[in-house]
C-alpha cells in the first residue's frame, strides 16, 4: 500500500511515520525549500505527548522541553486561577519552541527513512487516489492525504464544503530570551489579562534553552496593539512586570487572526483531509496540533491492512471526529467570550482532548510515561 502526502507539517509527518510503521510506503511533498515550522512556541498536552510516543518522537521532544510546575491566570495583576501541572495530576502540559517539536518529529521521520520532497508544491487531488503536483505530474496512490494546512490547496481542489471563520481577536507570537526571568513564579506559565484600559492578553511561556514564548493577544480593531513592530509602551502599560521583556522584542513577531476551518466531510474517495486543512481551530485550548497529530495517527490505524480504504476513511471520521468537533467548538466559544480571562476553564469539557487516550497509541500507562522521561 502506498500513500502520497501533501504537507510536511505536524499532521503530514505524523501520518507518514505512522503509516510507514504499519508497512506502507509513503512520500511527503512540502512546498517550502526547507523543512521547518513557522510560529514561535507551542503547548503540547498529554494526548499529543502520547502520539509522539507512538511515532518515536517522545523522548527527543520531552528532553529539553519546559515542564512548567504551574499554570496561573492573572487579571489586572491579580492571580485569579492557579493550577499545578506536571506533578501528580492526570496529564502533562509541556511548553517548547515549535522548532523543538518539529525537530523531534522530523528526526523520527528520518530514522524511518521516509522520503520527503521539498520544493514540491501540490495543487490538488482526485478522489480515485491521485495527487497533482504544481509541476504538472500526477501521482497515483492507495491513499492521498491532504495535510497542507488551513489554506489547503488539496482540500479546495476537491470542492468540499468548507466553513471558514475569523474571530475578533488575533495574536502576535514571538520568542525572546528569558534573561533574568528564571526561577519561582517565572518558571510557571502565566496567562496575563487586562480588560482596562484596553483588552490585551499576554501568555508568558518558558521554553527550552532559555527562550520565552510570548503570545500577545489583542482585538483586531485595536490597530495600535495589533500592529508590528510591537510597541513596548502599549503592552507595558497593561503588564508592567513584563516591561523589560517587551523591550527586547524589537522587530520580531508575527500577527495572526484567530480562525477556524470546518469541513462537511474529512474524506472524498481515497483522499483524506487531516490537521488544520480539515479542522483548524483557535488556539484557546492549545489543541490544534494535538488534534492534528491524533487524527493523523488514527487515520493510519484505520487504514492499516485495510482492503477497502474508502470505507475505512468513513469509519475513521465517524469515530474520531466527535472529539475534534467538540474541541473546536469549545475553543471557538472561549475566543468569543474571552472567558479565559477569568481562569483557564480546565474542566472535563475543556480538557476532554487532553485526557483522551489517542487511537493508535500503545497502552502505555501514564505513570510509566511520566517516570520514564520526566
Ligand atoms: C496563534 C496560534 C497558536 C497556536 N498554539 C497551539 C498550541 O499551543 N498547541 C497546539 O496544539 N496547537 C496550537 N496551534 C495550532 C497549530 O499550530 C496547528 O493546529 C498545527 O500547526 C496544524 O498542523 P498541520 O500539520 O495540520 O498544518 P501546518 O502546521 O500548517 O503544516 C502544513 C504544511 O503543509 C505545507 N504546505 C502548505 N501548502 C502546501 C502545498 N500546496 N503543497 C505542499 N505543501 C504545502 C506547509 O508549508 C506546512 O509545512 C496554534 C495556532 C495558532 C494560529
Amino acid at each position: 500500500m502506498h500513500a502520497e502526502i501533501a504537507g510536511a507539517g505536524f499532521a503530514g509527518l505524523t501520518a507518514a511515520i505512522a503509516l510507514h510503521r504499519r508497512g506502507w510506503t509513503v512520500r511527503v511533498h512540502e512546498k517550502n525549500a526547507e523543512l521547518r515550522t513557522f510560529g514561535a512556541g507551542i503547548f503540547i498536552w498529554e494526548n499529543g505527548l502520547r502520539v509522539l510516543h507512538a511515532i518515536g518522537a517522545h523522548e527527543d521532544v520531552v528532553r529539553g522541553a519546559h515542564q512548567p510546575p504551574a499554570y496561573e491566570t492573572r487579571r489586572n495583576g491579580v492571580c485569579v486561577a492557579f493550577e499545578k501541572v506536571n506533578g501528580d495530576n492526570r496529564y502533562r502540559l509541556l511548553t517548547m519552541t515549535r522548532q523543538h517539536l518539529y525537530a523531534g518529529i522530523l528526526a523520527s521521520a528520518h530514522r524511518e527513512g521516509i522520503e520527503i520532497l521539498t520544493n514540491s508544491g501540490v495543487v490538488g487531488a482526485l478522489p480515485e487516489g491521485v495527487l497533482q503536483l504544481a509541476d504538472g505530474r500526477k501521482l497515483l496512490a492507495d491513499l492521498v492525504i491532504a495535510a497542507d494546512g488551513v489554506r489547503s490547496a488539496v482540500r479546495d481542489s476537491l470542492g468540499l464544503a468548507c466553513t471558514r471563520q475569523k474571530y475578533q481577536d488575533g495574536i502576535i507570537r514571538v520568542l525572546v530570551p528569558r534573561g533574568t526571568f528564571v526561577g519561582g513564579d517565572w518558571d510557571h506559565v502565566i496567562d496575563f489579562w487586562a480588560f482596562e484600559p484596553r483588552i490585551l492578553r499576554t501568555i508568558y511561556a518558558p521554553c527550552e534553552d532559555g527562550q520565552l514564548y510570548f503570545a500577545m493577544m489583542s482585538p483586531r480593531e485595536d490597530t495600535a496593539a495589533a500592529t508590528l513592530p510591537v510597541d513596548p509602551a502599549i503592552w507595558a502599560s497593561c503588564f508592567p512586570s513584563l516591561a523589560p521583556l517587551f523591550e527586547t522584542i524589537g522587530s520580531r513577531g508575527r500577527y495572526d487572526v484567530y480562525e477556524m476551518a470546518r469541513l462537511d466531510s474529512w474524506s472524498v474517495g481515497r483522499v483524506a483531509i487531516v490537521g488544520d486543512s480539515a479542522h483548524a481551530m483557535p488556539p484557546t485550548l492549545a489543541q490544534g496540533a494535538g488534534c492534528a497529530m491524533m487524527n493523523a495517527l488514527s487515520l493510519a490505524e484505520f487504514v492499516n491492512e485495510a482492503s477497502d480504504v474508502v470505507m475505512r476513511l468513513r469509519q475513521w471520521e465517524a469515530q474520531e471526529r466527535p472529539l475534534t468537533d467538540h474541541t473546536q467548538a469549545r475553543a471557538a466559544e472561549l475566543v468569543q467570550t474571552r472567558a479565559l480571562g477569568g481562569g483557564m476553564q480546565w474542566d472535563d469539557v475543556g480538557l476532554r482532548a487532553a485526557l483522551h487516550v489517542p487511537t493508535g497509541t500503545r497502552p502505555v500507562e501514564f505513570a510509566q510515561l511520566r517516570h520514564t522521561y520526566i
